[in-house]
């Protein structure tokens, strides 16, 4: 068949960011392309964002730090190597670094070798999350579809507000439980429990004042006693 001796192209997800929309899908085909932060450059990801570097003519002062530190340039590139049949990324000497499932390509400011991508790799630019699917040809998976990707994105949202929701009413009761605590506290009644009386109900509980009357006496206003239950005299 034709369409399997093409190349296939990367399908790219955003998992995570502060500029793009989560859930976008960007198309990387096997002419490859660009990762950088500025329009006109002809990125194939755009992500305008201060972590992501940008193209830009250094100033003469800079000509010299720049021959040892090619910091003016795209972010990170992607090929499709034809001799080992890949996808290939490679970090373009970013300040803030290009990582695939966590594992910086390059230290700073320094050109990386290129390294082989594979379905369901994680490439991290900053803030910004991808995930990368191969697939031959036009195919795509539940996981890849613009459609599908969309609508998990938003039954997450929906299951993050419904328990940033209970979490609250959780959070309240545990509130109302320290102010109460720290009422009791403050009025020397910590150890009294006024919800369910359980040290009353409770058959092991001893009450030793109520002995303490019966065998030394009480202090009582008028009633007599040779020996006060009180400390105060
Ligand atoms: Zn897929």
């Amino acid at each position: 068949e034709a369409s399997a001796s093409w190349p296939p192209c990367i399908r790219v997800m955003v998992n995570q960011s502060e500029c793009l929309d989560i859930g976008d899908l960007f198309i990387v085909t096997c002419t490859g392309g660009t990762i950088g932060r500025e329009k006109g450059k002809n990125h194939v990801i755009e992500i305008n964002n201060i972590n992501i570097s940008r193209v830009s003519k250094p100033r003469i002062f800079e000509m010299i730090l720049v021959l040892r530190h090619p910091r003016h340039s795209n972010h990170c590139s992607l090929r499709f190597d034809y001799t080992n049949n890949q996808y290939v990324v490679k970090d373009d000497g970013s300040q803030h670094g290009t990582f695939i499932n966590n594992i910086r390509l390059s230290q700073a400011h320094e050109e990386s070798t290129e390294r082989g991508i594979t379905h369901g790799d994680v490439l991290k630019l900053g803030t910004t999350e991808l995930l990368l699917h191969i697939h031959p040809g036009t195919d795509t998976c539940t996981d890849c579809e613009p459609g599908e990707v969309k609508a998990r994105v938003k039954l997450e949202q929906a299951r993050k507000y419904i328990i940033s929701v209970l979490m609250t009413a959780k959070e309240k009761k545990k509130q109302q439980k320290l102010e109460l605590k720290s009422i009791k506290k403050r009025y020397g009644l910590k150890n009294m429990n006024f919800e369910d009386n359980e040290a009353i109900s409770n058959p092991a509980y001893e009450d030793k004042a109520a002995t303490r009357r019966k065998q030394v006496g009480s202090d009582g206003p008028g009633h007599k006693s040779e020996a006060p239950a009180s400390v105060h005299k």
